[in-house]
């Protein structure tokens, strides 16, 4: 397969996007870039740098600071993966727990932020060959990425996936906790001004409530193969 193509992969919270790019970037022998990540990492910012204080987000203080966040990606060859960077310290650990998923919608949601991560994104993605997950991908960063998937699942299953996750990591945590950051996650996504979530008119759509990550993978393979071929 020698044309590189883009990849766009967006859906609902806890899916299993990651799972499935992550795997299909292997495959393919292309980065992998997970912008939920560069959104969580802007929101531990917010929260360690008194933006986020006495359960409000100060929306001006993040705007007036949004230059001095800086994200990227470094190779641990340790964990054979990509993990997330905030201003050259790794926070991939920290990112991924309940209190960064429970403000992070509504760091999302500032346009700035928005405008900040998009544009980085679209220097990530510039020689293509890339898999990228996230809420606007296939809609807003890459309207022209020849292959777009939008991933869905029920709602309880979703939830038991990443109850699973964190229970592995020794989180403290409930499974309805989990259900309801989901849902609410998801009802800001779609409802937002800027960007919202949403399956483009060109998208594929996949439910993987009842299917495998390798029948996934495979689904997925058989959709790139079809468009390099062309
Ligand atoms: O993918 P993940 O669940 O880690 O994303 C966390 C949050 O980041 C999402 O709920 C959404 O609010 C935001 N996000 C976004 N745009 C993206 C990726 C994530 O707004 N491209």
């Amino acid at each position: 397969m020698n044309k590189k193509i883009i990849i766009a992969i967006d859906g609902y919270s806890s899916c299993g996007k990651s799972t499935m790019a992550k795997d299909l970037a292997k495959k393919l022998g292309y980065i992998y870039v997970d912008t939920g990540a560069m959104y969580r990492a802007v929101t531990l910012y917010c929260i360690k740098n008194g933006i986020i204080v006495n359960r409000q987000l100060d929306e001006e203080k993040l705007r007036a600071e949004i230059n001095k966040i800086s994200v990227g990606f470094v190779y641990n060859p340790v964990r054979n993966r990509n993990e997330t960077v905030l201003n050259g310290v790794n926070i991939e650990d920290e990112i991924r727990g309940m209190k960064v998923s429970n403000w992070v919608s509504q760091v999302s949601a500032v346009a700035e932020v928005r405008k900040a991560m998009v544009e980085q994104q679209r220097l990530m993605g510039k020689d293509k060959g890339i898999v990228m997950d996230g809420r606007d991908i296939g809609t807003v960063v890459f309207p022209n990425a020849e292959l777009k998937i939008f991933m869905t699942a029920m709602p309880e299953i979703r939830a038991q996936r990443r109850y699973d996750e964190l229970s592995v990591k020794k989180e403290d945590i409930h499974f309805d906790e989990v259900l309801e950051n989901i849902k609410s996650r998801d009802n800001y996504d779609m409802n937002r001004k800027e960007s919202p979530l949403r399956k483009g008119d060109d998208a594929i759509e996949l439910d993987n409530s009842f299917i495998t990550p390798k029948e996934q993978l495979e689904w997925v393979l058989a959709r790139v193969a079809e468009i390099v071929a062309e």
